[in-house]
């Protein structure tokens, strides 16, 4: 997620509350989750394309099977991201109310 890592300026430090973490990866999981950053880069739909397009245009050879195998993980893994941010959006709706 390089986007939410450009949203951090101190890899220690929510750039939104006094959250701290140990970890780039811990704060911007945080990001993800607390503040449902993950959701806003997905609503953004030419994020996505912009990334669906760059996915696309990595693999120029004939695709091995473990290729494909590997591509098609990679979609999956967006997917899932996906629901994952349908699952935050519900609860930082629950916590707003
Ligand atoms: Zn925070």
């Amino acid at each position: 997620m390089d986007e939410l890592r450009q949203l951090i300026t101190d890899p220690s430090k929510c750039p939104e509350c006094s959250y701290t973490g140990d970890k780039l990866e811990a704060v911007s999981r945080h990001l993800a989750l607390f503040h449902c950053k993950l959701d806003e880069f997905l609503q953004n739909d030419e994020l996505v394309a912009a990334k669906r397009a760059k996915a696309m245009a990595k693999p120029k050879k004939v695709k091995t099977f473990d290729q494909h195998f590997k591509f098609q993980q990679k979609f999956q893994k967006l997917i899932l991201l996906k629901k994952l941010s349908i699952y935050i959006k519900f609860n930082c709706r629950l916590s707003l109310n």
